[in-house]
């Protein structure tokens, strides 16, 4: 097991055939600097300890897994969920916001840069920026800076500072330009830091070994629960980053099938989804290579999802690697079925899951009800309370 981090990504940054750093020779000598310090800092007895107190004092962790059992009544299977949204901030995104706050700390960075679609990123990272006392300039959109107005508010409350980009479209792919070119004015001070595991090399490493905690967590807790291994485990998948966490503690299971679960949004037509992997073909975008969904131009489609943490036209290059070679399943689930599962959560639990996390649940009741012996190991990636007034204004309250 140790030996499948060793061996991805390589030195290259490459799981196989996708990922590495197709990036200019500017920015290429940063990410050089950023990977050696990486490989030496995550090692030190400090930096390693530093971040098991935050994790434990801070953010709350380990966050349980919890049994289903109404929801395992009503559908067949045993449904359980790693509580990912009871991590500080409500999602899973801190795990690696804070790991890449403390590395900044540890490289003497005074600013984090980054961009932000939905402004979830933004919110993880302000907060990690917060803590340790770092500057924090979010680079967003002026389309998604209206669209995203709580966020926004959050990130200000936080101490950010919000960059608007204001050229081509205004919205995410504008923000990475913008977030970039900032960087690159002083990369002495600052960091820029990704959202999920996707971009060049070595940030797809980087963020799943921050996530890595999720999985050992929750198959210790798993085991200690019920005595064995999860018949089947489950995540959502934008980027990637939440599904790379849990899945990584399970690749050596055989007994134990894998399923990464993509938004089929309205339907499988061209920009009406954002399921990159089922739909997509290899290619280069946003400095690695994955599989993307393009236009006739080669350029990123236009993507789309009722859950926007998961309207993203490409995905990290692990992903790719293990679909390839079949050793995890990736399949669809579409806006209906996760807003169905948004509410048979909340009102068979009591928990109200984040729309992109709604996508894992509702493939779980799937399975569920296909294999009612079976056990399911979901990963609620966050909670649902930023989609409340969006779900309840667009489908309405059920019976
Ligand atoms: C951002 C987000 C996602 C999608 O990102 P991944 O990198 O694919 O995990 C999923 N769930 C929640 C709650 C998010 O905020």
């Amino acid at each position: 097991m140790s030996n499948y981090f060793k061996q991805y990504p390589n030195s290259e940054g490459f799981f196989g055939e996708y990922g590495g750093a197709f990036i200019p020779p500017s920015l290429e000598v940063e990410m050089k600097k950023i990977t050696d310090a990486y490989h030496t800092i995550s090692k030190s007895h400090n930096f390693i300890q530093e971040l098991r107190s935050i994790r434990k004092h801070y953010q709350g962790r380990p966050t349980p897994v919890y049994y289903c059992s109404r929801l395992s009544e009503k559908y067949g299977g045993r449904i359980y969920l790693k509580r990912e949204d009871l991590n500080h901030s409500g999602a899973h995104k801190l795990n690696h916001c804070m790991g890449e706050a403390l590395l900044a700390k540890h490289l003497g960075k005074k600013k984090l840069i980054a961009e932000t679609g939905a402004g979830q990123h933004g919110v993880a990272l302000a907060t990690a920026a917060a803590y340790f006392g770092l500057e924090c300039e979010i680079h967003m959109g002026e389309v998604d800076i209206k669209k995203q107005h709580p966020n926004v508010v959050r990130m200000k409350i936080l101490g950010a500072t919000i960059v608007p980009a204001t050229h081509g479209l205004k919205t995410l792919k504008e923000a990475v330009d913008s977030a970039f070119e900032a960087y690159l004015k002083d990369p002495e001070n600052t960091i820029y830091c990704i959202g999920s595991v996707v971009g060049p090399h070595p940030f797809p490493m980087m963020v799943r070994d921050f996530q890595r905690v999720v999985g050992i967590e929750a198959r210790e807790q798993f085991l200690e629960m019920t005595g064995e291994l999860p018949d089947n485990v489950v995540a959502c998948v934008g980027g990637g980053s939440n599904a790379i966490g849990l899945f990584s503690a399970f690749l050596n299971d055989d007994e134990c099938k894998i399923h990464g679960v993509e938004p089929a949004g309205r339907s499988m037509e061209y920009g009406e989804n954002a399921a990159s992997m089922t739909l997509g073909t290899p290619g280069i975008m946003h400095g690695f290579k994955s599989y993307m969904l393009k236009d006739e131009k080669g350029e990123p489609a236009p993507v789309y999802s009722v859950a926007s943490g998961l309207d993203y036209p490409a995905v990290g290059p692990e992903h790719c690697m293990l679909k390839d070679n079949n050793t995890v399943n990736y399949d669809i689930i579409n806006d209906k079925e996760a807003i169905d599962a948004f509410y048979e959560l909340s009102r068979l639990e009591g928990i109200i899951p984040a729309l992109e996390s709604s996508h894992a649940v509702a493939y779980a009741l799937k399975l569920a009800k296909e294999q009612p012996q079976k056990s399911i190991l979901v990963n609620l990636s966050g909670r649902g309370d930023k989609d409340i007034d969006f779900v309840v204004d667009t489908y309405g309250l059920p019976e």
